[in-house]
């Protein structure tokens, strides 16, 4: 340990850690806008300047080592100065599009440029002109907004491993791009949204569904469904001043009725459905050969990374549609039949926490003659906005209840919103498919937490399993080179496209900290330690499915309406 002095207040600091960590540690608040808690810092924005007594230039906090005796102030008059200057001259190369922006409120460059005293504009000039990138499907581009922090390049490359965008040009050119600077719909974008979530300011952002999801609501031809994801209801609340983590699933129904949603439906219902077919597919592949290790299918950034970079691993992943697809399937196809509805007529929109999933449902082989199963995806924030919008209250509806017959629910379809949710509840119900009878222990430890990667061996019913819970796509990619170096002890793997899995989504409320990840975590957890129905096989409205519908897990309409194939895709460079 070292002291150092900090705004006249003694503090303890660990030998080698950076001065803004031993700040930020001991609740001073230094501003950042390239800064990358869990990254090497880069340094690139210097907006963490402080003075250092004896020093005589600033020094910027983020890449600065304490060092015993060291006397510091955050907030000295040159200090300020230069980070006026800083947001000043960003500033002038700056859209004055506060009003228009999709971050106008929670905007860092805004927060900054008003907690410095911004009021005029100081530098003038000529402005870079750059097009919208519309092209994704999933995410909306506005180089014009673009600070140039970095955060973005580095989240795509350094924790996805993808590297679909980076820096272009030279000098007053320079800009943010993809491979000869084309859209993101031809890079290799996976469309994780993990660059959205890292950017201070508005130039990186989903492609809204609002709109359409507003005129269905308003069309009186169509009957509007609504689904949300198991992750959304321990995130929502905090876009409404609630701690990361309480549960709103009960008012959030409420509030879906009350924007005129005609029916309700639980992905988590889905998410059992996935489990029966999934634990099944994986008995089969064990017990007759296939290929091994089975890797999950419900993360749609996850798959196009396979597509694209890995498409001889394509045979390991899973055939089972994702959660949202299977619930598409069986509002489109069995529950408009059973209502006397034409397709056509059924608009159903996904609350999800991934932009991913906005690709996923525009894929060509998630619909019937060109009917999408899926027709709107919106992500937390989206619905936070339309609530809002409407002039809603969340906190003060009385919980309500999903709706039959897709909305009911077990803890286990719950828990998939969490790294190693899909695994743990694999895992109780393939239990009981080899041997009849229930998990003692249904808490699989081994497979919860944050960290990237978790591996376990667990014995299965008599078989011995190698399983691995991988989130975050670099470290997919680790794992995925050693398989195809030789590594064989391994039967099932999970990999989530994002950091902690579907709680850390990038269509979730920004500025989560990992703490408040793993609040949201925890919130997920808690769920299942308090409910009774924790196996997805004891769903009861999964059994009737089966019973007067679908058949069997595997049986023939399954493979018509949950299982799915996938694309090789290639990559630019
Ligand atoms: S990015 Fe921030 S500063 Fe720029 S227009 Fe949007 S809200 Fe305003
Ligand atoms: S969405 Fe993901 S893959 Fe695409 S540019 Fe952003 S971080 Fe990279
Ligand atoms: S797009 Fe956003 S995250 Fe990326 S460099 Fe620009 S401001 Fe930073």
């Amino acid at each position: 340990m070292v002291t150092i002095e900090a705004n006249n207040r003694v503090l303890e600091a660990n030998e080698g850690e950076t001065v803004l960590s031993a700040l930020r540690r001991h609740g001073i608040s230094v501003p950042t806008l390239c800064h990358m808690s869990d990254l090497f810092p880069s340094g690139a924005c210097r907006m963490c300047v402080v003075e250092v007594e004896g020093m005589r230039s600033l020094v910027p906090s983020c890449a600065y080592p304490v060092a015993n005796g060291m006397k510091i102030q955050t907030h000295s008059p040159r200090a300020i100065r230069a980070r006026k200057t800083i947001v000043e001259l960003l500033l002038a190369n700056h859209p004055d599009d506060c009003l228009y922006c999709v971050r106008n409120g929670s905007c860092q460059l805004q927060d900054l440029s008003e907690n410095l005293g911004v009021r005029e504009r100081r530098y003038t000039g000529g402005r870079s002109l750059h097009d919208l990138d519309v092209s994704s499907p999933s995410l909306v581009r506005d180089p014009e907004k673009c600070i140039l922090c970095g955060k973005c390049v580095r989240v795509c490359e350094e924790v996805q491993s993808v590297s679909a965008i980076d820096f272009i040009g030279r000098g007053s050119h320079t800009k943010i791009g993809t491979a000869f600077d084309g859209g993101l719909n031809v890079s290799s974008c996976i469309n994780c949204g993990q660059c959205v979530v890292v950017c201070p300011t508005g130039a990186l952002r989903e492609q809204s569904h609002i709109k359409q999801v507003l005129d269905a609501l308003s069309n009186p031809k169509l009957h509007v469904v609504v689904q949300h994801a198991p992750a959304i209801s321990v995130s929502l609340g905090e876009e409404f001043g609630l701690k990361p983590g309480i549960d709103v699933a009960g008012k959030m129904v409420a509030a879906f009725r009350r924007l005129g949603f005609d029916r309700v439906f639980d992905t988590s219902f889905s998410a059992d459905l996935t489990i029966m077919e999934e634990a099944s597919e994986l008995v089969h592949r064990v017990k007759n050969g296939g290929v091994l290790p089975m890797m999950t299918s419900c993360s749609p950034g996850w798959i196009k990374f396979v597509e694209h970079f890995y498409p001889d691993m394509l045979p390991h992943l899973s055939t089972c549609k994702s959660p949202q697809q299977m619930m598409g399937a069986l509002v489109k196809h069995m529950y408009a039949e059973r209502q006397g509805l034409d397709p056509k007529s059924v608009f159903l929109v996904s609350v999800m926490p991934c932009i991913a999933k906005k690709f996923e449902a525009q894929r060509p082989e998630m619909g019937t003659h060109g009917i999408p199963d899926v027709d709107a995806v919106l992500t937390t924030r989206e619905l936070a906005r339309i609530i809002r919008m409407r002039g809603l209250d969340l906190g003060g509806f009385e919980p309500e209840v999903a709706d039959d017959p897709f909305g009911e629910r077990t803890t286990a379809g719950k828990i998939f919103g969490a790294s190693g949710g899909v695994m743990e509840a694999a895992v109780r119900t393939a239990y009981h498919m080899l041997t009849g009878e229930e998990l003692a222990e249904l808490e699989v430890k081994a497979v919860r937490g944050l960290e990237g990667v978790k591996e376990a061996r667990l014995n299965v019913g008599g078989l011995e399993v190698g399983v691995a819970v991988v989130n975050g796509l670099g470290n997919a990619r680790k794992l995925i080179e050693a398989i195809r170096a030789g590594r064989s002890d391994l039967h099932f793997i999970e990999v989530m496209t994002c950091p902690g899995g579907c709680i850390g989504g990038g269509g979730q409320p920004l500025g989560a900290s990992r703490d408040n990840i793993r609040a949201r975590m925890l919130g997920l957890y808690r769920i299942d330690g308090d409910e009774s129905v924790r196996v997805s096989h004891k769903n009861p409205m999964v059994q009737r499915l089966y019973a007067e519908y679908l058949g069997e897990p595997l049986g023939e309409r399954s493979h018509h309406l949950l299982h799915t194939h996938y694309t090789h895709r290639d990559v630019l460079l």
